[in-house]
Formats: structure tokens, C-alpha cells, sequence
């Protein structure tokens, strides 16, 4: 092993370390005050949010706003966006007083080589996710050291073990909504008086891209409507190899 090698596997030791103590330490902690923490004391200036500005984003910015509206926002902006997602954005922007709303688009360059006509969703939802999700995201976060998400455990089987801090080899992520259910989202939603996404009241409580989402049927999950035409259950950004 070389030494740059060397100090590499020590500062990923490391920085796990640092992880598993901010686990234990925030476990129980109230979202506004671990979000102060983080923002203000841990990492200052080194944190960005990434938000599909979806059904429940209101609850995590509206979290966030709370201690700083300057804080980093990620928006994907894909290209494949429902119109009304596009409006709700600037909705909660103005609502929340968001300074930093950073809208990512994939490389033109990427999409014309590999999706002229727009149909890859179709063909290749993973590799329409890549180009259009995967590489902007990591593109947009190489600036930052950590990454505030608002998965949560309830959302589905593969969210289920989520801690509220992670780590790979390049950020540490952290989910404050990690513990939290569908009823402490509603509430929040309607206590905080957040504006909705107006296709929430139309069957859709989980929103992605237009071509991979659907209204669910009664007793379906809620997650459901994504990607209901194939196994696919997550975009992949938290599966990269550079996020996991
Ligand atoms: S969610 Fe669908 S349209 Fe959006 S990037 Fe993924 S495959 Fe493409």
C-alpha cells in the first residue's frame, strides 16, 4: 500500500468513526437542533440539501429554513419534471425564502448521444436515471462534504435500516427525517402550514419524474406509483458507487 493509500484508509477509518459517534450522540436529538448543529457547528459552510422539491420536500427545507435560508439547495432538474413540480419550486421558494436553489441539469452533450429522442426512461430507466440524476448530483456535490436527504425509514424495505447519519468515500449524508412516520409528516406539514405539491390531492404522494410516476390505487404503498412498469424502486443516487 502506498502512503497516499495509507492516509486515504485512515481518513475513511476515521471519518466512519466520526459518523458511528454522531449517531450515538443525535440519536434523539430535535431535527431543528441537529440541523443547527450540523450547519452552524460540525460543518459549516461544507453542507448542501438535495430535494426532488416533491411530495414531503416542504417538511426538510422548511426544517432547514428554519436555521439558515442560505444553505445549498439541489435541485435535479432532469428535464422530465411534471410542469406542476416546476411550479411548486418556486412556490416554496418564495414561501421558505430560499436564497440558493441550485437547479442541476444533466450534460446536453450526454443527452444527445444517448436520449435524442427522450425515450430512454423507456428503454433504460437506469441508465435515463445515470444521465439525467446520477452524474448531475455528483457533479452538484463535489463542492460539499455533506449531503442533507429526507429519506425516511417508512418510505419502503430498502429505507427501513437508514441511520440519520451515513458516510462513503467522499461525503457524509445525513436523513434528520430518518425516524420519523407519515403521520409526524402530516402533522408538521399542516401545523407549519406548508404549501402542498398539487398533485398530492391527486393520488400521487411520492413524485419523481412525469414518464415514471403515477396516482396510486387505494391500498397500494405509497411509493407505489414510481417506476410501476418495472422492479426499479429507487433513482440510484444513493447507490453509486461514489454515495454509498
Ligand atoms: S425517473 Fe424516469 S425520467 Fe426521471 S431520470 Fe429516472 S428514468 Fe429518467
Amino acid at each position: 500500500m502506498g502512503k497516499n493509500d495509507k492516509g486515504i484508509r485512515e481518513g475513511l477509518v476515521s471519518l466512519r468513526r466520526h459518523v458511528e459517534t454522531l449517531n450515538v450522540r443525535h440519536h434523539n436529538k430535535d431535527p431543528v437542533d441537529l440541523l443547527r448543529t450540523m450547519i452552524e457547528v460540525e460543518f459549516p459552510g461544507k453542507i448542501a440539501v438535495v430535494t426532488s422539491f416533491g411530495a414531503e420536500s416542504a417538511v426538510l427545507l422548511d426544517l432547514v429554513a428554519r436555521v439558515s435560508r442560505d444553505v445549498p439547495i439541489i435541485f435535479l432538474d432532469t428535464g422530465k419534471h411534471f410542469s406542476e413540480t416546476l411550479t411548486y419550486q418556486q412556490t416554496l421558494i418564495e414561501h421558505l425564502g430560499l436564497t440558493d436553489v441550485r437547479n442541476n441539469c444533466p450534460d446536453p452533450s450526454e443527452i444527445e448521444r444517448s436520449d435524442p429522442q427522450g425515450r430512454l426512461w423507456q428503454e433504460s430507466p437506469d441508465h435515463c436515471c445515470h444521465l439525467r440524476k446520477i452524474l448531475p448530483v455528483e457533479k452538484a456535490l463535489r463542492p460539499f462534504d455533506v449531503w442533507i436527504t429526507g429519506r425516511k425509514r417508512f418510505q419502503n424495505q430498502e429505507r427501513a435500516q437508514l441511520e440519520i447519519f451515513e458516510s462513503n468515500e467522499t461525503h457524509v449524508k445525513i436523513n434528520p427525517l430518518v425516524l420519523w412516520d407519515e403521520t409526524e409528516v402530516a402533522d408538521y406539514l399542516r401545523e407549519r402550514d406548508l404549501p402542498r405539491h398539487p398533485l398530492v390531492e391527486k393520488g400521487y404522494p411520492s413524485i419523481g419524474c412525469a414518464p415514471c410516476t403515477r396516482a396510486i390505487k387505494s391500498g397500494e404503498s405509497l411509493r407505489a406509483g414510481r417506476w410501476s412498469e418495472s422492479e426499479k424502486t429507487e433513482c440510484g443516487i444513493h447507490k453509486a458507487a461514489w454515495a454509498r
